[in-house]
């Protein structure tokens, strides 16, 4: 084992790889032997390129490495190391196993352990959902909402109730756009198709693609799904777009939702006659995190901050409440 900074088994470094044992980066670039990408987003799959050439292995669950792929984002395929959750593989005297984390399909927690020591890195996540890594010498861990000021007073379902019965009145007057990211967008088709929506859906075909994985994964069904250029303005049709089309579809004749966490007025708040922010998020909220940190019980934490932005509060915070010794890197 090489230990990290402070000869920690675990650190974050400044170019946000997550460093787990002497082996092993997550989510970041470090000239490791192995790599592993918890999950498809942007800002977990950093350096991937680098990675793919220098490392011997990158590291996904199944479902991952399809939305890599449809993502073009492209692994060598002999580098490429499918791994379902709770199935340890041993890499140089190092075991690496990915855990269940609910976040976007496919998503994964972290453990690596070596001799002498147990470290974890969560990912991103939100509860329930993601069954909280114990033992652990070494806890990293994702805190997007990082402080109360960001804490949200509605639940997930509280959201997606909203969402669905807005959905539902945009329908009986023509088109309903949805507007969130990769793999939020698909997780909320299976969840109104859960609640009885059964107005058809479109979306362009990258969104097509990641909604027929993330079906098989949560296995719900979404048809009808099409892709968009075969809808005509005004049906009652539910549009899934990338949060980026916003600016320039929200003109359109219709009813248009943006999902996003960051609303803290309201579960649903409106902008105007047709535009509402519904207050939907995929990460854990700041509550959520200390739960699962209290239920962990990790001899220490790392909190992410270089994708957080509150962290060094949020480790203040868990040393203080908690009394677990917390820093925040990098
Ligand atoms: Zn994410």
């Amino acid at each position: 084992m090489r230990p990290e900074r402070g000869g920690l088994p675990a650190a974050v470094s400044s170019r946000g790889a997550i460093l787990l044992g002497g082996r092993v980066e997550a989510d970041g670039y470090a000239g490791r032997l192995v790599r592993v990408v918890t999950h498809a987003h942007e800002d977990h799959t950093i350096g991937l390129a680098s990675s793919s050439r220098r490392a011997l292995f990158v590291v996904a669950t199944p479902v991952t490495l399809r939305f890599l792929s449809v993502l073009g984002k492209r692994v060598p395929p002999h580098k490429v190391l499918e791994l379902d959750y709770d199935r340890p593989v041993e890499v140089d005297g190092e075991r690496l196993t990915l855990r269940r984390a609910r976040h976007i399909a496919g998503s994964a927690q972290v453990e690596v352990e070596g001799s002498g020591f147990r470290v974890g890195y969560t990912g991103d996540f939100k509860l329930p959902g993601t069954p909280p890594m114990r033992d652990l010498d070494v806890l990293v861990v994702d805190a997007t909402y990082g402080s109360p000021a960001s804490q949200r007073r509605w639940g997930e379902w509280d959201a997606i109730a909203a969402l669905a019965s807005l959905v539902e009145e945009g329908l009986r007057m023509g088109t309903v756009y949805i507007y969130g990211f990769n793999g939020k967008l698909q997780e909320v088709m299976v969840e109104l198709r859960v609640r009885g929506v059964s107005a058809p859906f479109a979306a362009d075909p990258r969104t097509v693609q990641l909604a027929r994985i993330a079906s098989e994964f949560y296995g719900v069904s979404v048809d009808p799904l099409v892709t968009h250029d075969k809808v005509v303005d005004g049906e009652p049709v539910v549009v899934f777009a990338h949060t980026s089309r916003f600016r320039s579809s929200r003109r359109r004749p219709g009813l248009h939702l943006r999902l996003t966490g960051m609303e803290l007025r309201g579960v649903v708040y409106r902008v105007s006659d047709n535009v509402y922010n519904v207050s939907f998020s995929d990460h854990a909220s700041f509550r959520e995190v200390i739960e699962y940190i209290e239920e962990a019980r990790p001899r220490r934490v790392i909190v992410d901050a270089y994708r957080g932005r509150e962290a060094r509060f949020t480790a203040k915070y868990i040393e203080r409440r908690l009394g677990i010794p917390a820093e925040a890197q990098p």
